[in-house]
C-alpha cells in the first residue's frame, strides 16, 4: 500500500462482524483459559495480551500502522515522545556507556541528554552535524553505543543528512536513531536513507489536533546485533529475567522491540492510555492529507515573508536560498520538509515579543504541528532562562519567532500576520 492508503487503512482488520472502527480496548487485563496459556505467555513462548502496561489490542493496531508507515519490522508506542527517546537509548545503552548525538536538538531531548543520562552514568558527546565526517568519527569512543539525530531539528530546522550520518554510524559498527517527529514519514522515511531506529514525539503530526501526548520507537530491522555481541550484550547474551532468554537469538528482527516491551516497559511503565491510542489512530488516518497542507500553508508564509521589509531573517527549507534547501529536496518527498517556519523581525527580543502579541488567531502556545497555526518565542518562553549569549550558543537566535502554520485557509494566516506586522510598524 502506498503512504495515504496505509494512513487509512493499516493496522486494525476487522474480521466479520467485528467494528469497523479501531476500538478502544479499555481493560488492563485479559482473560485465559487454563494456567498454562498465561505461564506461556509470562515464559514470552507465545504472543498474546495479558496486561495492558505490556501490550493492548487498541495501542498494537496502532503500532502496526506506524511500522507500516515507516517501512519497519515493529514498533512501540510510549507515553510521550521523551519515553520515547529515553527507551531508545536505554534499551541500548547502561551505566559505564557512551552516545553521539547532534546539538541541534529538542531542549527537552538536550536535558534528558546532558542531565538526566548522565545521573544514570550514560554520558553523550554533542556534534555539529554539518560538520565533517572526519570530525565526527573523532566523537566516538569503544564504549560509544549509538549515534542520534533529528530529521528536522526543533526549533532551528537543521536538515540531518541521515545518509551521511548512517555511513558514520555504521563505520563505528553502531546504529543510527532519527528523532523523525518534525518530517512525519510522510515527507521522509528515514530507514530508506540508512537509519536503523526511528522515533516520533506522537503528539504532534501524527496526532496533529493536540489532543494526546504520545510516542513511538520503531525498528527497521536492518542492524545485526549479533555481528557486535560484546557492544549490545543485552539484546545478544541472556536475559535472567526470563530464564536465560537471548533477544536476537529467539526474536530475530523484532529483538530489539521485544527488548524494549518485555523489559523496559515493563520496568519503568510509560505505556499510553488506549483512549490516545484511539486518538493518535483519528489523527493518523488524515495525516498525509495535513502535512501536504501544512507545507502547502507554510511554503505561502515563508515566501510572503520574503518581501517583507521589516522581516531579519527566515529559515525555511522549502526557500531556494536556504542552506539545507537541496538536501531537503534530495531526501524529502517532494522537497517538502515540515509545516515550522522560523524567522526574525528587525529590532530583536523586543519587538519579536510585541510581533506575537499582535497576533489575533495565530494563538501562543507551547506546541507545534497541530491544524491550527500557532507560534513561540523561545528567548521568552522554552529558553527564558537563557542570556542572550547562552541562546546563541544553544543555535537560538534571541529575535527567533517558531510559527507552527496550520491548515487553515492561507489567506486568513497571512492576513493575521500582516496586520500584526502593521501593528509593531506604528
Ligand atoms: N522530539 C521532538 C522533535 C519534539 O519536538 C518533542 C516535543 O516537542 C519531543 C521529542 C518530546 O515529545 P513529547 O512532548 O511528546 O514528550
Amino acid at each position: 500500500m502506498n503512504k495515504g492508503t496505509i494512513c487509512v487503512q493499516a493496522g486494525w482488520e476487522p474480521k466479520k462482524g467485528e467494528p469497523r472502527v479501531l476500538p478502544i480496548y479499555q481493560s488492563t487485563t485479559f482473560k485465559y483459559e487454563t494456567s498454562e496459556q498465561m505461564a506461556k505467555l509470562f515464559d514470552l513462548e507465545e504472543a498474546g495480551f495479558f496486561y495492558s502496561r505490556l501490550q493492548n489490542p487498541t495501542t498494537e493496531a496502532v503500532a502496526k500502522k506506524i511500522t507500516a508507515l515507516e517501512g519497519g519490522v515493529a514498533t512501540i508506542l510510549t507515553a510521550s515522545g521523551q519515553s520515547a527517546t529515553f527507551y531508545a537509548i536505554f534499551n541500548l545503552c547502561s551505566a559505564g556507556d557512551h552516545l553521539v548525538s547532534t546539538s541541534a536538538i529538542y531542549g527537552g531531548t538536550y536535558n534528558l541528554f546532558a542531565i538526566t543520562l548522565k545521573k544514570l552514568g550514560i554520558e553523550v558527546s554533542f556534534i555539529n552535524q554539518d560538520a565533517s565526517e572526519e570530525e565526527i568519527v573523532a566523537a566516538f569512543r569503544p564504549n560509544t553505543k549509538c549515534l542520534f539525530g533529528e530529521t528536522i531539528s526543533n526549533p532551528t530546522l537543521q536538515v540531518l543528512d541521515i545518509a551521511k550520518m548512517a555511513t558514520i554510524a555504521h563505520s563505528q559498527g553502531v546504529p543510527l536513531i532519527v528523532d523523525n517527529t518534525f518530517a512525519t514519514p510522510i515527507n521522509c522515511r528515514p530507514f530508506e536513507l540508512g537509519a536503523d531506529i526511528v522515533m516520533h514525539s506522537t503528539s504532534k503530526y501524527m496526532d496533529g489536533h493536540a489532543t494526546q501526548v504520545g510516542g513511538a520507537v520503531i525498528d527497521s530491522g536492518n542492524f545485526d546485533w549479533a555481528a557486535y555481541p560484546d557492544k549490545f550484550p543485552g539484546l545478544t547474551q541472556p536475559d535472567e529475567s526470563y530464564h536465560g532468554l537471548v533477544y536476537t537469538e529467539a526474536f530475530g528482527k523484532g529483538a530489539y522491540i521485544t527488548k524494549c516491551t518485555v523489559q523496559l516497559m515493563r520496568d519503568l511503565g510509560a505505556s499510553p492510555a488506549p483512549q490516545n491510542s484511539f486518538l493518535l489512530n483519528l489523527g493518523l488516518e488524515t495525516l498525509h492529507l495535513r502535512v501536504a497542507r501544512h507545507c502547502e500553508n507554510a511554503q505561502a508564509v515563508a515566501e510572503f515573508l520574503q518581501g517583507v521589509s521589516d522581516i531579519a531573517w527566515i529559515n525555511y527549507a522549502g526557500l531556494p536560498s536556504n542552506e539545507y534547501h537541496e538536501l531537503a529536496k534530495r531526501q524529502f518527498d517532494g522537497g517538502r520538509s515540515c509545516g515550522v517556519i522560523c524567522f526574525g523581525i528587525k529590532g530583536g527580543r523586543e519587538r519579536a515579543i510585541r510581533f506575537i502579541d499582535s497576533l489575533k488567531m495565530i494563538a501562543i502556545v507551547t506546541h507545534v504541528a497541530d491544524t491550527r497555526s500557532c507560534v513561540l518565542h523561545p528567548a521568552s518562553h522554552t529558553h527564558r532562562q537563557l542570556s542572550d549569549e547562552q541562546l546563541l550558543e544553544a543555535g537560538v537566535k534571541p529575535d527567533l519567532i517558531r510559527l507552527s502554520v496550520g491548515i487553515e485557509d492561507i489567506a486568513d494566516i497571512i492576513a493575521d500576520i500582516e496586520q500584526a506586522l502593521s501593528a509593531i510598524a506604528e
